[in-house]
């Protein structure tokens, strides 16, 4: 999955999810997640972020590991 990290926060520019094929990023208070389980790893969100919020899971710099948690919980909370 993609994980979308801090620079989204209270940003929510929302050009990734014009982007994705599988409507899979949702809106949060803060910011957007991405569903863990629907997405496709296709990564059409990544380079349309204006701010570079979005990275392959493996990918995400260490500084903003919290995120991928807080992602995970995001939809475990639904
Ligand atoms: Fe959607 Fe593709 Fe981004 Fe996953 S990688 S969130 S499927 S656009």
């Amino acid at each position: 999955t993609y994980i979308i990290a801090e620079p989204c926060v209270d940003l929510l520019d929302k050009a990734c999810i014009e982007e994705c094929p599988v409507d899979c990023i949702y809106e949060g208070n803060r910011m957007l997640y991405i569903h863990p389980d629907e997405c496709v790893d296709c990564g059409a969100c990544e380079p349309v972020c204006p701010v570079e919020a979005i990275f392959y899971e493996d990918d995400v710099p260490e500084e903003w590991a919290s995120f991928t948690d807080a992602n995970y919980k995001f939809f475990e909370e639904l």
